[in-house]
């Protein structure tokens, strides 16, 4: 078990670097109103205030230091107020913009839901949320239109079914991805759920991990399908050559702002041990993390000061007290896994992962997939990193069946390269910090595509992905893009100022691993924003080489 205490150091080396707030450096007082607002209540307190006081009073009666700061420990935020446009975003007070209804956020560690789960989730969106329900690309589910008065009957329906929204939003560990094939793919290299479980029994919704410094994401997977190259910590499944099937430790990855590729520590760890391990790192953010100012408190910017000789010997030092056993890289994959279309199990029933546009499903079909799913024998379900859906434990005569039903809801197994490829985050619609709208452009984008580029598609073998952020953050992955897309408002051709996008080319995961280049002045408007789309994809495909990915 890791040492959770926090180290004593010498005053000397306090004063070093007292000004960036390190716990282990010895300074504790805050230094902005976020961790203020930490060290006042412990924000894991709020639920009983929501249960006890704010569910009776409505949204009137919130504590405005609950409102922004400690509900996001339970998956709420205020959801933007209607018809405020983009251009006005960064110029009014929060208070402005926040609507009395809430996004909330259920946390699914690795994707995974069995049916009943599933059922339950559709149900609280038929009932509490206006039947809206994205899948997120960090496998959660969101909800909008959420009222105060609601949360305790939606949290005790969830957490009946095993369900939480705890720690899935604020500076805590939040959701852990997992490989949606988790346990049922032939070329995994372990099963690698039992470590996701065992953290969050263990460590989500404990005291000692409340009050980071930050977010913090994690990826535990034995497929290199989790984007473990942009979390602040991740374990990927490796072969080592004495010791068998094990997981590679990457820390302090990260996108938004100062988007960095996480580092390997050339550590392999045992799967039992991954929890220890997953401790240690976390200690370490809590104690040494950056604490004075929001946008430089990361884990990755502590990774990039310290390097990842530093950090594996403070983790071996003073969190784990042995060593770490060196270990080789995992395996690179040639394509990325989206786990889309009909696929065998190592156990000989098959997998259907099907696509909606960008994430965007309701309650009604989450309950229809839970029924259709149970109808073929299936049990579970899982959610993907990329905002698909995939179904599995299908008997090989169920698949076509499944695959019909799965239509029927919206949902194909056999899509377009564009409908596979692209992913928005929330925006305008219903997110504060927006200033564009995303799921109905990429609708529309997936649907203008479909026609424009019917000649060419089926000579596109390899995929390519079209990413719509909606503000900076960059919550739909815009650097890992082929076509990464940043929501700003730009000048039309009228001079008008309208809702467009600032263009990333070339971004990638796994074999292509790096940052999409930003092409400086190279803005589009949204009404430009397919035909633009259209350019693009021809001009690649009329030069590619043979094979050659979008990124290289
Ligand atoms: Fe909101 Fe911006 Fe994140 Fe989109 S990228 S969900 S607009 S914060």
């Amino acid at each position: 078990m890791a040492s959770t205490r926090t180290p004593a150091r010498t005053p000397q080396q306090t004063s070093q670097r007292r000004g960036e707030g390190q716990w282990a450096l010895g300074y504790r007082e805050p230094l902005n109103p976020n961790e203020r607002s930490k060290k006042d209540d412990n924000p894991l307190n709020v639920r009983s205030r929501i249960e006890n006081i704010y569910a009776h009073t409505g949204f009137d009666g919130i504590d405005p230091g609950d409102l922004r700061g400690r509900f996001r420990w339970f998956g709420l935020y205020t959801q933007r107020k209607p018809g405020i446009d983009g251009g006005r975003t960064a110029t009014l007070e929060p208070e402005e913009l926040d609507d009395e209804y809430f996004m909330m956020r259920v946390r699914i560690d690795g994707g995974a839901v069995t049916t009943a789960q599933l059922a339950a989730i559709g149900e609280v969106s038929e009932i509490y949320a206006r039947d809206t329900a994205d899948i997120t690309d960090r496998q959660n589910i969101q909800y909008h239109w959420i009222r105060i008065e609601d949360v305790p009957a939606i949290w005790e329906k969830l957490e009946g079914v095993g369900l939480t929204t705890m720690e899935a939003c604020g500076d805590s560990p939040r959701v852990i991805l997992g490989s949606p094939l988790a346990g049922i793919a032939e070329d995994e290299v372990l099963d690698a759920s039992s470590a996701v479980e065992e953290i969050k029994s263990r460590f989500i919704g404990e005291k000692e991990f409340a009050n980071l410094p930050r977010k913090f994401k994690t990826a535990i997977s034995g497929l290199p399908d989790v984007a473990h190259e942009i979390h602040d910590v991740a374990f990927v499944g490796v072969n080592h050559p004495e010791h068998g099937p094990g997981l590679d430790l990457w820390v302090g990855g990260g996108l938004s702002t100062n988007p960095m590729i996480g580092v390997r520590l050339g550590a392999w760890v045992p799967l039992d041990e991954v929890p220890e391990v997953w401790a240690g790192v976390i200690s370490i953010f809590r104690d040494y993390g950056y604490r004075r100012l929001r946008h430089r408190a990361r884990l990755k910017f502590l990774v990039k000061d310290w390097g990842p000789e530093k950090f594996r010997e403070v983790l071996e030092t003073e969190y784990l007290h042995r060593k770490l056993v060196d270990g080789p890289a995992p395996a690179v994959p040639d394509q990325p896994h989206d786990h889309i279309g009909v696929h065998r199990q190592k156990d000989g029933r098959y997998y259907v992962g099907a696509a909606p546009i960008a994430g965007r499903v309701s309650g009604s079909t989450l309950v229809g997939v839970a029924k259709a799913a149970e109808r073929v024998g299936s049990s579970r379900v899982r959610f993907t990193p990329l905002q698909k859906i995939v179904v599995l434990d299908v008997p090989e005569g169920e698949v076509p069946v499944l695959q019909q039903e799965l239509a029927n809801l919206g949902l194909r197994s056999e899509p377009s390269v564009w409908r596979r490829g692209v992913m928005a985050c929330t925006g305008i619609e219903f997110c504060k910090l927006a200033i564009v709208e995303t799921k109905a452009r990429a609708v529309d984008l997936v649907d203008q595509l479909e026609t424009r580029l019917a000649d060419i598609t089926a000579g596109i073998t390899t995929p390519i992905s079209v990413h719509i952020n909606g503000c900076p953050n960059s919550c739909a992955r815009i650097q890992t893009a082929d076509i990464g897309l940043k929501g700003q408002i730009v000048t039309d051709a009228d001079g008008k100022q309208v809702e467009g996008f600032q263009v990333h080319l070339g971004g990638g995961l796994g074999l292509d691993a790096g940052f999409g280049r930003k092409l400086r002045g190279h803005k589009v408007t949204g009404a430009e924003l397919p035909g633009y789309v259209e350019r693009v994809v021809r001009n690649f495909v009329a030069q590619r080489l043979d094979g050659e990915r979008f990124a290289q």
